[in-house]
């Protein structure tokens, strides 16, 4: 058996939450931590590629290929359920977009009485966590009108209560 040495902290899987767990927690030079991995490196293009998905999904070498119990209301079928199995874990085989949540859940959250969890308190924190450019005007209309073109084309438009995308102002 391999020694590694001991550690203040042992993080199991180096996915989203382990990797982060693992740079804070490393931020204090007396701690020692040690970040455990299942799957291996993300030194591979598609996996810095946003459509990249459509490579690293159900592929072993990224993912833990897991499938769904037959499920009644698909016809009896079992699905995939994809889950990353490599550094950054299901961050490295996701489609790359910011998720936020809705400003009502977080705000509901915190009048359960979740002290820090209201939007005003988790926008600055998800901000910090993006990487988000404002686009030049011009940009930015073109993008609304591709947008609501796809919308358009898959029938979302024809559906009660559906809006204009956001300006990128509005989002910030
Ligand atoms: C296909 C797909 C697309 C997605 N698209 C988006 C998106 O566009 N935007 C978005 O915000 N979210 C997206 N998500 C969701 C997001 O990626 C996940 O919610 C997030 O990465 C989960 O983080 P986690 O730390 O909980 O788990 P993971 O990131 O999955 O990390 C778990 C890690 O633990 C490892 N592990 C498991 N068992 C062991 C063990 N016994 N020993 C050692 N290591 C172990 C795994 O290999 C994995 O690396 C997507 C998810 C998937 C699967």
């Amino acid at each position: 058996m391999q020694h590694f040495g001991s550690f203040d902290y042992v993080i199991a899987g180096a996915g989203s939450a382990g990797c982060l767990l693992a740079n804070r927690l490393s931020r204090d030079p007396d701690s020692r931590v040690l970040l455990l991995e299942a799957g291996g490196s993300d030194d591979w293009f598609w996996i810095d590629v946003p459509v990249g998905y459509l490579y690293t999904i159900a592929n072993p070498r990224t993912d833990w290929c897991y499938r769904t119990e037959p499920d009644p209301y698909l016809a009896g079928r079992s699905i995939h359920y994809a889950r990353g199995r490599v550094l950054g874990g299901s961050s490295s085989i996701n489609a790359m977009i910011y998720m936020r949540g809705q400003r009502e859940d977080w705000d509901h959250w915190a009048a359960l009485g979740n002290r820090g969890w209201s939007w005003d308190d988790v926008l600055p924190i998800f901000r910090s966590l993006e990487d988000y450019r404002a686009a030049p005007r011009r940009a930015t209309a073109r993008a609304a009108r591709c947008a609501s073109r796809t919308r358009a084309c898959a029938g979302i438009s024809s559906m009660p209560g559906a809006r204009r995308p956001p300006s990128a102002a509005s989002r910030r």
